[in-house]
């Protein structure tokens, strides 16, 4: 069966009371054979240390294969190459290079004197290390032949409105992540499928050849899609808001939320999307719901087995 490509976003957790929560919501996301689990890098790279210890039990205690993803900020050359050479000794594969936005407490985004500049510079130095890795040892070339290390990278349906990016500007962007060596895109949440199919056409006009792969919200909390627009610059539309809050009660607002999810996620996959990956904001059930309302949960609602549950990373 072709089987659309199902995929989560996770953070790591804000402190140690969040890790058992997290690790219950990671052993319900398994149970959906997603194909790949993606881990954020905070802002300005604060989250270094929790994501790789969360990237590195994934891998060792899961059968999810994680994402690492990695921003230029506030970071010199020599910072990124040991922090992707620690990623890469621990057995990561896979990351999602990012530009990254600058800190709260800075206008404008800023290089580090020795830094990267965009994220296509840092798929570039992705591949170089991984070469130069190969040429050194034929252990790792041979590991590389195996498992060949895979780069992901952003992309925006509507123009990236934090960095004030056209459409036209993201999608040349795209372009050259592409060309530096990107093997597929995530999109930024969007609310309408159009605003997706439009992305894919005009990157595929400019000769992006890549998968792009939409990015989805679960749409049950206007709070948070509130908060989503305040930090991405992402409308959410007046008439999805209005349905939500048109709501009988808590349990109402999920549905109506999942169900608009499920017409989004049906929209882009009636449109050509490879596959979908969701925003699960750590939360596993309207991220599950989605799934079983769009047929996309391959039995999550039937876990297999579950893991003990500890309070560390
Ligand atoms: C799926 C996804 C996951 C994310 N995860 C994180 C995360 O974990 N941590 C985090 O801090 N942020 C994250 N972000 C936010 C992201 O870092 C910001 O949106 C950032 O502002 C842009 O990053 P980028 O990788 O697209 O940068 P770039 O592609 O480098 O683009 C930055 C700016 O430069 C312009 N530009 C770059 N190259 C070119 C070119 N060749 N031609 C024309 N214009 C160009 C772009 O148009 C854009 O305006 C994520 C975003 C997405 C969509």
């Amino acid at each position: 069966m072709d089987r659309p490509t199902v995929s989560f976003e996770l953070f790591p957790p804000r402190n140690p009371d969040a890790a058992p929560r997290l690790w219950a919501t990671i052993q319900a996301l398994e149970a959906a054979h997603p194909d790949f689990v993606s881990v954020t890098y905070g802002a300005a790279g604060k989250t270094r240390t929790t994501t790789r210890q969360l990237v590195r039990r994934l891998l060792r205690e899961t059968s999810l294969n994680p994402i690492a993803h990695l921003t230029c900020v506030g970071t010199s050359r020599a910072e990124i190459t040991t922090i992707v050479e620690e990623f890469l000794d621990e057995g990561v594969r896979s990351f999602l290079a990012l530009r990254g936005d600058p800190p709260t407490d800075q206008a404008a985004w800023q290089p580090h004197p020795d830094g990267l500049h965009t994220a296509s510079e840092l798929v570039e130095l992705l591949r170089t290390l991984e070469q130069e890795r190969c040429a050194q040892s034929p252990s790792q070339a041979m590991r590389s032949r195996v498992r060949p290390l895979s780069v992901a990278v952003a992309a925006f349906p509507r123009g990236n409105a934090a960095t004030g990016g056209t459409r036209a500007q993201d999608v040349a962007s795209l372009l050259a992540k592409q060309q530096a060596g990107a093997d597929f895109a995530i999109t930024q949440v969007f609310y309408e499928a159009d605003a997706y199919l439009g992305l894919v056409a005009e990157a595929r006009e400019a000769g992006v050849t890549i998968p792009i792969i939409p990015g989805i919200i679960p749409t049950t909390d206007p709070a948070r899609l509130l908060r989503v627009q305040e930090l991405t610059g992402v409308q959410v539309p007046a008439t999805l808001l209005d349905l939500l809050g048109a709501a009988d009660d808590e349990l109402d607002r999920h549905r109506r939320g999942i169900r608009a999810s499920v017409d989004l996620v049906q929209g882009v996959l009636d449109g050509g999307a490879p596959g979908v990956h969701i925003y699960t904001y750590n939360q596993h059930h309207a991220a599950l719901d989605l799934l079983e309302g769009a047929d996309l949960d391959g039995g999550a609602r039937t876990p297999r087995h579950t893991n003990p549950i500890t309070t560390d990373l």
